[in-house]
């Protein structure tokens, strides 16, 4: 028995380090790999960003031939500006955001940055122009200082300190044991949902990307953490033009413009207030989330 079971708990390890690599090779991918379809032109220069204004023209895109998810959507961003986009799920929210990192390539129209469209630039420069704060910030098995510091891995210490403090980690990793040598991860220690998006933060800060996509970056977390998490979404989105895709809508009230869209189409676009006196599917989205917090609300 014990010659079977020593062999067996070894493989057992063995599986587990295996499925946990490619669970890390999976999150790689996700966060850096691009489909083999998608490549650069011979020709592609790098992509010269000097405000971050981004275009998206009459663009249609679907996973499949068979199934369009955008149909003709029309959007333009001004440098610096926050737009938020809203919908039902599904709705083709996040294909946006994959399309501006190109991940894909558009079947119709165009998408640009600066007036470059992203198919003419090399996908490296590109990436390095926009930082990524999905709902869940993937941490790798490593040390905090290996996880902010992904965002640059050339970057200092002090610079990812300086990070950590900005998104208001760092007293936190400050107490852990080993501070910033602490593993973290599936192996190491588990953070919070609020924490590993503040290392999410840190690592973007760290990036400093001139163009920020925010994907449900809070839509995972409680409301009290939601609205602590929000505050330091909110500062990192001052002076960088920002596509925020939110789900809870008292997270997006003061974007420069709210877009609703509606099984691949802009249906409703204009300001919380615009869209509100409208009367409209935001408006109607309004009222009943308002309604879902009342009970949190009365009890404080
Ligand atoms: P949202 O973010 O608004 O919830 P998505 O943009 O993620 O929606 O997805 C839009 C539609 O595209 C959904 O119907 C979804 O099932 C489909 N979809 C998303 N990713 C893929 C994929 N990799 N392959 C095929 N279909 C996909
Ligand atoms: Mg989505």
């Amino acid at each position: 028995m014990i010659q079977i079971t020593m062999p067996l708990n070894f493989l057992g390890t063995v599986y587990r380090e295996i499925r946990q690599a490619l669970v890390d090779m999976s999150e790689m991918f996700d966060l850096l790999e691009q489909p083999a379809d998608v490549t650069d032109k011979p020709d592609a220069a790098e992509i010269a960003v000097t405000g971050g204004a981004l275009s998206f023209k009459d663009v249609h895109f679907g996973y499949d031939a068979a199934r369009p998810i955008l149909k003709g959507v029309s959007l333009e961003v001004g440098a610096g500006k926050t737009v938020a986009i809203v919908g039902p799920s599904g709705s083709g929210k996040s294909t946006i955001g994959r399309l501006l990192f190109r991940f894909y390539d558009v079947n119709g129209g165009s998408l640009s940055i600066d007036g470059q469209d992203v198919r003419d630039v090399t996908q490296d420069s590109l990436h390095a122009q926009i930082g990524v704060v999905p709902q869940d910030t993937v941490l790798f098995n490593d040390t905090v200082l290996y996880n902010i510091a992904y965002g640059r891995p050339e970057a200092s210490r002090t610079e990812i300190e300086a990070a950590a403090k900005a998104a208001k980690i760092h007293d936190f990793i400050n107490e852990l044991p080993e501070g910033y040598e602490t593993q973290v991860g599936e192996r190491g220690l588990k953070l919070s949902g609020g924490e590993k998006q503040r290392v999410g933060i840190a690592r973007t800060l760290l990036k400093n990307p001139p163009i920020l996509l925010l994907d449900e970056a809070t839509s995972a977390l409680d409301s009290q953490t939601e609205r602590d998490i929000q505050d330091s979404l909110s500062e990192m989105g001052q002076g960088r033009t920002v596509i925020t895709i939110a789900h809870r809508l008292s997270t997006i009230v003061d974007a420069d413009e709210i877009v609703v869209l509606e099984d691949g189409v802009i249906v409703e676009q204009g300001t919380h207030d615009a869209l509100l006196e409208q009367g409209g599917r935001y408006a109607a989205m309004w009222a009943r989330q308002a309604s879902e917090d009342e009970p949190e609300a009365l009890a404080g």
